[in-house]
């Protein structure tokens, strides 16, 4: 039997490929929507996920596609009705958060899918493999993108809790993290505030691994002309390059795969879930959130010019 499913926040992601990905997938059937102003033909729609919770009981999972700051309230509140979860990424506004969700899953006896979108990125299982038993050198981290043209009229990026130009830095953290074999721990960092918003337009990360190899980010919110998605690399025996967020990947300077875009990572956290939620499992790791945290905790901070959304 399919497992029923209620969609929170329908914007942007929830159109492009979650609503897509439900509909090509025969474990999961969308009943509900709950979101404040928008409405998805075809199913029960509300404008909060208590009302959803309330009137249609028969859901067994919600899947969150709103902004962090409105996960946290969402999540609980479907868990302490005893439904499985799925949580886009950034997964919270606070780490706290994240430990209390994972906490009230295990409680209730639920599942709790924290999402990464782009460790199902086609390049980043072989990236993986070929970084064990290898010796990691040294890497960079170019995450350069416009925000005008991928998050028109968001404010909410800009606002506290929204992470700014984490957003999109966060998934190379949690490509970085699912492909090393060791640890990494921010070191320094330095984020550049535009004069009028509430979060960074660009970052400067030096991360260090436990075993000493630096790798440095750079995260931009105002490139312009081509967008620059690339994770470099090197190894005492040669070196990888995943670009387009993990979609492509280069061993030694040779492609190995096909590209693939944002839409092939969906139908894969979908299946995920179905398992999960088959086995009552959860599937939480905090670890690039809390490098951005601490990116937070640490960086310097500079005053740039405002930013107009
Ligand atoms: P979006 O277009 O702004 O849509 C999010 C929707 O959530 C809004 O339309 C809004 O619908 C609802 N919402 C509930 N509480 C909100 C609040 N406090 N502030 C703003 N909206 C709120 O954003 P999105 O691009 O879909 O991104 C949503 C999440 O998906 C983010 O965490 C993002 O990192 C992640 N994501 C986005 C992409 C992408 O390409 N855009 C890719 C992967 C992951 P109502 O007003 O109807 O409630």
């Amino acid at each position: 039997m399919a497992l029923k499913l209620g969609l929170v926040g329908i914007g942007k992601i929830a159109r492009d490929q979650h609503i897509p990905a439900l509909a090509a997938d025969p474990r999961f059937e969308l009943v509900a929507c709950a979101s404040r102003h928008a409405r998805v033909d075809g199913v029960a729609n509300f404008a909060d996920v208590e009302t959803m919770l309330a009137q249609v009981p028969q859901l067994d999972a919600i899947s969150i596609c709103t902004p962090p700051q409105a996960h946290f309230e969402a999540a609980l509140a479907a868990l302490r009705a005893g439904k499985h979860v799925m949580l886009e990424k950034p997964p919270a506004a606070t780490t706290r958060h994240i430990a209390l969700l994972q906490s009230a899953a295990a409680r209730h006896g639920c599942t709790l899918f924290q999402t990464w979108h782009s460790r199902y990125a086609a390049g980043v299982d072989a990236a993986r493999e070929w970084l064990r038993g290898r010796t990691l050198t040294g890497g960079t981290i170019t995450w350069k993108e416009d925000v005008h043209h991928w998050h028109p009229g968001q404010q909410w990026i800009w606002d506290a809790g929204g992470l700014g130009v984490f957003d999109p830095g966060i998934n190379a953290l949690s490509v970085l993290t699912a492909v090393l074999s060791d640890e990494a721990f921010v070191e320094g960092a330095v984020l550049e505030f535009p004069e009028n918003q509430q979060a960074p337009i660009a970052a400067r990360l030096a991360l260090r691994t436990e075993a000493g190899a630096v790798v440095n980010a750079e995260f931009d919110f105002r490139q312009k002309g081509e967008q620059t998605w690339d994770i470099e690399l090197a190894a005492t025996t040669g070196s990888l390059k995943l670009s387009r967020g993990g979609g492509a990947l280069e061993i030694d300077g040779r492609p190995i795969g096909a590209d693939e875009a944002l839409a092939g990572e969906y139908p894969r956290l979908y299946a995920r879930f179905a398992e999960l939620c088959a086995a009552r499992e959860s599937e939480v790791d905090w670890r690039p959130f809390q490098l951005v945290a601490d990116a937070f905790l640490v960086g310097e901070r500079r005053i740039v010019a405002a930013h107009q959304v």
